[in-house]
């Protein structure tokens, strides 16, 4: 359990796998002034935070541990939001359109080597999160400037949409001197639930 000062909301950054199926030239999985800063922790140490965001790599490529793993959040941080980071799922799979209807949010990333597939994909997501409403969500777009497609963007969906630059590791660490925004921790699970460290 972690200790929390009044009026500082604690947030645990967690990636739950550090695979992913893309090679984005700058992932800040490669930066290694942020990664030394990583905690390995078990997913019993996540817990009493106010807001827990599930990152990777992709967290989709590991889909029935990562619904595993939020429900653990749940149970161990009560009352806390989930957000979920990806650059991609299939809205027509059962259990990824689940797992993104029972967090509290997306942040969803368009990389700047996205394919015309990861467009179309891109448009189907954004059309599946606009007919699901029965929450109130926080969905938020990262859209790397550098992507040379025309995206389809329906700004209703979305909380926030960021059409930038991606940060280099030099501008990453001025921001997140500890390896993640203030007051968040940067937290890595192991590959297996129960695991200290990969
Ligand atoms: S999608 Fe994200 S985790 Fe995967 S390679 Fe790109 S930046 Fe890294």
């Amino acid at each position: 359990m972690v200790s929390k000062r009044v009026g500082q909301p604690r947030i645990a950054r967690v990636s739950v796998t550090l695979d992913c199926p893309r090679k984005c030239p700058g992932c800040c999985n490669t930066y290694a002034s942020i990664m030394k800063q990583a905690r390995p922790v078990r997913v019993e140490e996540v817990a009493g935070y106010d807001q827990v965001i599930v990152t990777g790599g992709e967290p989709m490529l590991r889909l029935e541990r990562t619904l595993e793993l939020v429900n653990k959040f749940w149970e161990q941080n009560p009352g806390a939001k989930i957000y979920l980071y990806t650059a991609g799922f299939d809205p027509g799979d059962w259990a990824s359109g689940y797992l993104v209807q029972v967090v509290d949010g997306v942040q969803y990333s368009i990389h700047a080597g996205a394919s015309y597939h990861d467009v179309a994909m891109f448009a189907r997501v954004q059309d599946f999160l606009r007919t699901r409403t029965w929450r109130a969500y926080t969905h938020r777009l990262f859209v790397d400037k550098a992507v040379a497609r025309r995206i389809p963007i329906i700004p209703s969906v979305w909380s926030r949409i960021v059409v930038g630059p991606w940060m280099s590791e030099q501008e990453l660490l001025a921001k997140c001197p500890d390896g993640a925004a203030p007051g968040e921790k940067l937290l890595i699970l192991g590959e297996r639930e129960g695991d200290g460290t990969n």
